[in-house]
């Protein structure tokens, strides 16, 4: 029996990469998208990780299709960036409402079956600034390094029902959300990278696909950098 999997925002960049990647292994894969229209070949369901009602239909819909969700990603996620004396409160309020309420709306529907179930596995996805900080990305960081104390305490709770929770720390990874970037800011944190180049979308789902097999059943709890040795040390 294929596994359910649940990837939110796994429209675009890592997040259709890390839907792609366990769809290939044999996974029944649905994903959310809030905007445009499913990628071709998965099953696409829209929801928007700010509503709690949005996020309870997007599962429902899976579990129809596919049967109760085993393996959650919760990748959605957003910048809005500036430096704090000109950052508006809404848009720290709402990266934090997007990245970590929404990764804590996503899990808690999540928990529902994997209790009945006692198994699975939820991915969350931070980032390497959640620990390095980065100047103009306080609202971001915060939200990210947030994702680390959710899914650490969520470990814990879940450890003895045969649920594992680990957290994702990509580095610079080519996406959309990167692309925003002038070129003199690429060239700088590429100058930081001891691998010396971004990661690639794959990189970071291949990373997701070894946290959700059989092979990591006796990881919990851990954050998994992926970030070429950027955050080294951290
Ligand atoms: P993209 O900007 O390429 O994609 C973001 C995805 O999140 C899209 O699918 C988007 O949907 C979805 N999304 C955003 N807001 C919401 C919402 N409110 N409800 C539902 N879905 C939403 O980003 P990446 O692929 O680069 O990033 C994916 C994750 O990885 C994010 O959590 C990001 O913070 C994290 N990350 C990225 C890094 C990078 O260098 N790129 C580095 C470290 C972490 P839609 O298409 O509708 O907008």
């Amino acid at each position: 029996m294929p596994r359910s999997v649940l990837v939110t925002g796994g429209n675009r960049g890592i997040g259709l990469s890390i839907a792609r990647e366990l769809a290939a292994a044999g996974d029944a894969v649905a994903v959310t998208y809030r905007s445009g229209e499913p990628p071709e070949g998965l099953f696409g369901v829209k929801c928007d990780v700010t509503s709690s009602e949005d996020v309870d239909v997007a599962f429902s819909k899976a579990e129809a299709e596919h049967g109760p969700v085993e393996i959650v990603v919760a990748n959605a996620g957003v910048t809005r960036d500036t430096l704090l004396p000109l950052m508006k409160e809404d848009a720290f309020t709402d990266v934090i409402d997007t990245n970590l309420t929404g990764a804590y709306r996503v899990a808690k529907r999540a928990t529902r079956g994997m209790l009945r179930m006692r198994r699975g596995r939820i991915v969350l996805v931070s980032s390497v600034v959640a620990m390095l900080g980065s100047a103009g990305q306080t609202n971001y960081a915060a939200s990210k390094a947030g994702l680390i104390g959710f899914g650490r305490s969520l470990a814990r709770e879940l450890g003895s029902r045969g649920i594992t929770v680990n957290i994702v720390a990509p580095g610079f990874v080519e996406t959309d959300m990167t692309a925003a970037l002038d070129a003199d800011q690429q060239n700088a944190i590429t100058r930081n990278i001891p691998l010396g180049r971004a990661a690639t979308a794959a990189d970071i789902a291949r990373v997701v696909k070894f946290l959700v097999s059989d092979d990591a059943a006796y990881i919990t709890g851990a954050v998994i950098p992926v970030d070429g040795g950027l955050g080294m040390g951290h």
